[in-house]
């Protein structure tokens, strides 16, 4: 007898849901699908409701079913990449005259799709201090603001935005409430549960979680009886399938395989963070150091209030671009890359690589700021080759 689900914890439901034995064989791990069509027994005559691979496929329907039951949710969409399941739900609700609420701090590539593709077809944007949530109610435009977007933490300043009082903003004017919910991961943070409508995720960064695999998400608070809730996710659905941009089987197969472990290692990436923040603070050549689980950060008791810890990023400034750049190239176990989330270190310089497309926008980033995905090495290490590269720095 399958267990009630929705009563167990987050592990249980990560490790199972979608991954029931196949009653064929019995084997524990779902396989990967691979077939393109699916043979039907008379016109329409569909076999457990599969007929071509991107209207639905087994493997991507598991990852899906685990997706939603992590978030909270009740329907999940597996898409190729996080910008990919973004334009989606920009397209699916956006028309030409709309405007949205977007973070003054965000990834890259959001502000790039709010500003370069969606501006072009009529759509426009106003970037806001997230945190100020009187700010974000002066942004809204009563009868053409459909969505307030929400990062939080935000990308790469780790600022926190209090998602309730949000979703109570953006639903008094009638708009969606949307989160980016890839840094914190359906583990340290479930938006749904606060008020949101819809996550978003970048399932290439924790939830993925080996930085091997390409890949995003929307996840959809629908309910029966919420109409406008159920309309939503038809709408999603149908673009899913009418613009085509699906998780492939392999891809699927390795995010739900990474989505498995996701609790355990997001316990590990903040037990160090958190090390390395602290530890960061006292060194002379730092002089900022923003992580939401240190007392003195702004957003840390909406932090505590709405996440289950604070995570495994970390930015902090050095006092100027050269000494950054400096401290960048000579970590060894940090590794000179962009992306986050993934088992290995990574440090990167935020103004000069992810964040270096919005230069001269509202998004710009300090030129001193260097941002930290903490991995699960050894903490020790972590803290030593920060350290020697501060001194190599003369940071
Ligand atoms: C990486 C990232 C995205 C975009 O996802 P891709 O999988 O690279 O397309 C969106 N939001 C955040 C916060 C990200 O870090």
């Amino acid at each position: 007898m399958s267990p009630d689900w929705s009563a167990t914890g987050f592990s249980t439901r990560a490790i199972h849901v979608g991954s029931e034995p196949d009653p064929a064989t019995g084997a524990v791990v779902p396989s990967i699908s691979v077939a393109t069509t699916f043979v039907q027994d008379g016109v329409g005559g569909l076999r457990g409701g599969y007929e071509y691979s991107r209207s639905a496929n087994p493997t991507r329907d598991a990852l899906q079913a685990a997706l939603a039951a992590v978030e909270q949710g009740t329907r999940a969409f597996a898409f190729s990449s996080g910008l990919a399941a973004e334009d989606v739900l920009l397209r699916a609700v956006l028309r030409p005259g709309d405007h949205l609420v977007t973070p003054d701090d965000a990834y890259g590539g959001s502000h790039r799709l709010f500003s370069r593709v969606l501006g072009p077809w009529g759509v426009e944007h106003t970037p806001v201090r997230l945190s100020d949530v009187d700010a974000v109610r002066a942004a809204i435009r009563p009868g053409r603001t459909k969505l307030v977007w929400v990062e939080t933490p935000t990308n790469p300043m780790l600022r926190i935005a209090d998602i309730g009082a949000l979703a109570d903003v953006a639903h008094d004017a009638g708009a969606l409430l949307v989160v980016d919910n890839t840094f914190a991961t359906p583990y340290l943070q479930t938006p749904l549960v606060l008020g949101a409508d819809v996550v978003v995720h970048s399932t290439t960064k924790y939830v993925g979680g080996h930085s091997d695999v390409v890949g995003g998400a929307l996840v959809l608070r629908a309910g029966p009886g919420d109409a406008r809730a159920e309309e939503l996710a038809a709408d999603l659905g149908f673009l899913h399938n009418a613009a085509g941009a699906v998780a492939g089987p392999f891809d699927a197969w390795l995010t739900l395989r990474g989505l498995k472990t996701l609790a355990v290692r997001m316990e590990r990436h903040t037990d160090s963070a958190e090390r390395v923040a602290e530890w960061l603070t006292h060194q002379p050549g730092v002089t900022r150091v923003h992580y939401p689980g240190l007392p003195e950060h702004p957003g840390h008791l909406v932090a505590a209030a709405q996440m289950r810890r604070p995570g495994g990023m970390v930015s902090f400034q050095v006092g100027s671009p050269d000494a950054a750049a400096a401290l960048v190239a000579r970590t060894g176990v940090f590794l000179l890359a962009e992306s986050l989330g993934g088992i290995e270190s990574l440090i990167e310089l935020p103004g000069r690589m992810t964040h270096a497309s919005v230069a001269g926008s509202p998004l710009e980033v300090p030129g001193d700021l260097v941002r930290l995905s903490v991995g699960l090495e050894d903490v020790d290490d972590l803290l030593a080759d920060l350290e020697q590269a501060l001194a190599a720095a003369g940071a």
